[in-house]
């Protein structure tokens, strides 16, 4: 069993697809085990994504981010990493195929509904970012 971490992204907030997106990840078997919304400040976004920090994108992705509160999801299953990235689809959701949650739901590059963790280590480095262990059942 694995845990990752979803993030309903501000599109998904404004667009009223946050049940949508998570029925989803529950109709494929996953469990909830930590959910909260989240105003993201510029720190964790600057933790969050500093794999990106050198792309000429990054403000912007940063002021998209802060444009809503986001809704933190940890999500728990078997081989859940992977199996959620496959919901969710590839990052750019105009070549996202139909059927995932990003081709179906998603706008663009930016506006794609929801992070998902990509590896062990960043699942695990994301449940400690976003959750207090107190708050992860
Ligand atoms: P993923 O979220 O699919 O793991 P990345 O880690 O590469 O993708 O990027 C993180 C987020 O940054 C994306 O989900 C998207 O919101 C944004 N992003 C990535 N590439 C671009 C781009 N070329 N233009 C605008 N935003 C982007």
């Amino acid at each position: 069993m694995q845990k990752t971490v979803i993030l309903l992204k501000p599109d998904c907030i404004e667009k009223n697809l946050a049940g949508e997106a998570l029925s989803r990840f529950e109709k494929a078997g996953l469990k909830i085990r930590a959910c909260k919304m989240m105003q993201l400040s510029k720190e964790i976004l600057a933790d969050h994504y500093s794999h990106l920090a050198d792309k000429p994108f990054f403000p912007e992705i940063v002021s998209f981010m802060q444009s809503s509160p986001v809704i933190a999801i940890a999500l728990e299953g078997r081989d859940a990493i992977a199996g959620v990235r496959e919901l969710l689809g590839p990052t750019d959701s105009k070549a996202a195929p139909k059927g995932t949650i990003r081709g179906d739901l998603g706008t663009d590059k930016m506006r794609n509904i929801a992070h998902a963790s990509d590896s062990e280590e960043t699942a695990a480095a994301e449940l400690k970012r976003f959750f207090a262990p107190g708050e992860i059942y």
